[in-house]
């Protein structure tokens, strides 16, 4: 088994070559057929999240133990069963549900794995998809594609669920009458365009500061886009609001781009944060309750809105972002693109 993996943080990720883990119980081997590449990739190589003020929220402290194999936007085939898993299961193709959590707490009961306080999921907490193979710890993490190509599946693990999830958590009514902001334009942006419109939505007023991305936006079918770094940009997406500006989704999360947005809502509004590019930000508190904003942060999304997801993809043909496909040997100078932000769409590392 080849893989990519963190021995070290902030240094370039080592290839190793080892036996593929055999199924014990309930868990699963999966062959890799498509694994996405994530920021959250990038910041996990980097070690650190900015917390603003010189502080930083380091990954071991959050519990991530080196040697680390990335990849959480896992596509493959089930090949090899533990003694507990139906002989059903494999040969078949399916999107590898990562965000698992502990499996007994009241979080994870309740269906809310993402939340749990005692994570293990795949590519952060566990070895991940950046390999030939990934070990799943059991099969109802296993979701079927068999009408998607797992370049195109991929992606809906992470940047396809958190969008969803996030756009779920907005009124619907809401997201049918006005135009959602998304700050930010890509892989998690672009994804978010086309949901909002299988969901039913208005649309989306898309921000960026690169003109690729903000191509890409518009083509993807974005009502309007908009490049931040020109003066009077606040002003020209009131207008193409045409009317109250109630929900917004930050992808960059930075402290210019989560000022900006709240600063475009109306009252009544809710900006969500996503991205994690970091910072810290100065609040007038009284502003919150006078003009009754709501800020929310999003991490992922559950098992259910997953498959709900997968459901959605295949009854509207949801057609993917662009992906670039390239193989798993160039993960390292994946992740640097990315992190130069040379990319546009989503990288899809392909043993
Ligand atoms: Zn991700
Ligand atoms: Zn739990």
């Amino acid at each position: 088994m080849i893989s990519y993996e963190i021995t070290a943080f902030n240094e370039p990720l080592v290839r190793a070559e080892r036996l593929a883990p055999t199924p014990t119980g309930t868990e699963v081997l999966v062959r890799v057929l498509a694994a996405g590449v994530c920021h959250t990739d990038v910041h996990t190589r980097s070690g650190s999240y900015d917390l603003g003020g010189g502080n930083a929220l380091r990954m071991n402290e959050r519990g991530i133990a080196l040697p680390l194999t990335l990849g959480h936007e896992i596509a493959g085939e089930a090949v090899q069963g533990g003694e507990q898993v139906a002989a059903s299961v494999l040969g078949k193709r399916y999107l590898v549900y990562p965000w698992i959590g502990c499996g007994g707490c009241e979080v994870c009961l309740a269906g809310q794995e993402n939340m749990c306080a005692q994570p293990r999921s795949l590519g952060i907490f566990r070895a991940g998809g950046y390999s030939d193979h990934v070990l799943v710890p059991d099969s109802r993490y296993l979701i079927p594609i068999p009408d998607l190509a797992p370049e195109a599946a991929a992606p809906l693990a992470c940047s396809g669920l958190t969008t969803y999830s996030a756009l779920k958590k907005i009124n619907p009514q809401t997201l049918a009458r006005t135009p959602v902001v998304l700050i930010g334009a890509g892989g998690l942006g672009l994804m978010c365009i086309k949901l909002v419109k299988a969901l039913g939505g208005r649309g989306a007023l898309v921000l960026d500061i690169n003109q690729d991305r903000l191509s890409a936006a518009a083509e993807a079918g974005a009502l309007a886009v908009f490049d931040t770094s020109q003066p009077g940009v606040a002003d020209a997406i009131r207008t193409a609001a045409g009317g109250a500006i109630l929900s917004v989704i930050d992808f960059v999360g930075s402290v210019q781009t989560v000022e900006l947005g709240m600063s475009l809502l109306s009252k009544g509004g809710k900006i969500q944060i996503v991205g994690l590019a970091g910072g810290e930000m100065r609040l007038p508190l009284p502003m919150l309750p006078l003009r009754a904003l709501s800020i929310e942060g999003c991490y992922v999304g559950s098992l259910q809105e997953l498959r709900e997801l997968v459901e959605l993809a295949r009854a509207v043909r949801l057609t993917p972002v662009p992906t670039i496909c390239r193989h798993l040997h160039e993960a390292e100078a994946s992740l640097n693109d990315l992190e130069a932000g040379k990319i546009t769409g989503r990288i899809v590392l392909k043993p």
